[in-house]
């Protein structure tokens, strides 16, 4: 079980799920554990996926439609990847009610803002938001209802409008386990620039470049990988149309993080070149620094092996507080 608490009152009436991913499952898990919703249905374009969220039985209905799954639903949360979204608003547009709420979890929100809020209706609020919660997996058998448990879950309203919309869906991912945090989308974009897009574009290019040398990676790389690199093939192994997404729908923040990122690098560089054992030093530390806030902030643990269980342990996501996977966005 997830240890999430059941809520006296369900948040709304019936939340309509479209792409059930790792994402949108994990929501209609959560939803459906704490009673944040009388009714769930759920929509997906892929067929092979609608059967399984009908044989994994996480929802109430399955749709198949985004116009149907989302008519009569007083909260609508766009699971997919951020450049489907726009498309998707379109699809929907003329079905959502008459005060109803519409969400996404993308992990970039200025362009998601964009893209979805010409197609929604006057008599409908658009409270753009990103869960900091994920793993390197996809897909519907992915998701766990506790993976938001003590991930913040940032919101965006737009032009400071929707007050009393922001609320109610901060009470649901409150109920999810999840601290809420509100701020405008290009600032956010700023931060998960630098927080989850730089490092995940480092760990496909570190694990790209060792790639590129085949006959090493089937033999050493993999076998001594212990030693950070395996760190970075989790990151690496995310969904690739995810990533392609995101880099492509927050290029100036990413391209501004990766600018101050080489320039670092180089420092480093001159540091190693000219013996600069003091400077080396001095980085290091300030970086250690950094490690112990997260742990004290309670984004990790600080159990070795970056708080991953030994191989071949139980995982346990219910009774130590921990998620499952290490929170990503
Ligand atoms: P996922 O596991 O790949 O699931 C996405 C699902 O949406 C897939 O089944 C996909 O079907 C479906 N889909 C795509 N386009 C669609 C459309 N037009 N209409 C209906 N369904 C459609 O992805 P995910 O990891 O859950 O990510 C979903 C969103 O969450 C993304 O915006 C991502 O940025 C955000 N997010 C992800 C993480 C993470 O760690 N994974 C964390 C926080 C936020 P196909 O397979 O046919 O394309």
């Amino acid at each position: 079980m997830s240890g999430l608490e059941r809520l006296g009152e369900p948040v709304f009436e019936r939340i309509a799920i479209i792409g059930v991913g790792l994402i949108g499952s994990s929501v209609a898990r959560a939803a459906r554990e704490c009673g944040g919703a009388r009714s769930l249905v759920a929509y997906d374009r892929d067929a092979g996926v609608r059967a399984m969220v009908r044989e994994l039985g996480i929802v109430d209905a399955v749709a198949e439609s985004a116009a149907e799954a989302v008519s009569g639903a007083d909260l609508v949360v766009l699971a997919v990847p951020v450049g489907a979204c726009g498309a998707v608003a379109a699809e929907i547009s003329t079905a959502l009610g008459a005060g109803a709420i519409l969400t996404d979890v993308g992990s970039v929100k200025a362009s998601v803002a964009r893209d979805v809020s010409p197609h929604v209706p006057a008599h409908a609020i658009f409270i753009p938001g990103h869960p900091i919660a994920g793993t390197e997996h996809s897909g519907p058998e992915a998701g766990f209802a506790s993976l938001f448990r003590g991930r913040w879950w940032v919101l965006t309203p737009l032009d400071g409008k929707g007050e009393e919309a922001a609320g109610r869906l901060a009470a649901l991912v409150t109920a999810f386990g999840s601290k809420v945090e509100t701020m405008d989308v290009a600032h956010h974009d700023l931060v998960l620039a630098v927080t989850s897009h730089l490092p995940h574009l480092i760990a496909y290019n570190i694990v790209g470049t060792a790639s590129d040398f085949e006959a090493v990676v089937k033999s050493e790389v993999i076998k001594f990988s212990a030693s950070g690199f395996r760190d970075f093939t989790r990151l690496a192994a995310s969904d690739p149309v995810m990533w392609r997404d995101v880099f492509l729908n927050n290029r100036e923040a990413v391209l501004e993080m990766l600018g101050r990122f080489s320039e670092d690098l180089s420092a480093l560089q001159r540091m190693i070149r000219s013996g600069d054992g003091n400077g080396l030093l001095e980085r290091f530390t300030e970086t250690r620094a950094i490690r112990k806030a997260i742990i004290e902030a309670g984004q990790d643990t600080a159990a070795p092996d970056f708080g991953r269980l030994g191989l071949g342990a139980v995982a346990d996501d219910g009774a130590t507080g921990q998620p499952r996977e290490g929170g990503r966005s």
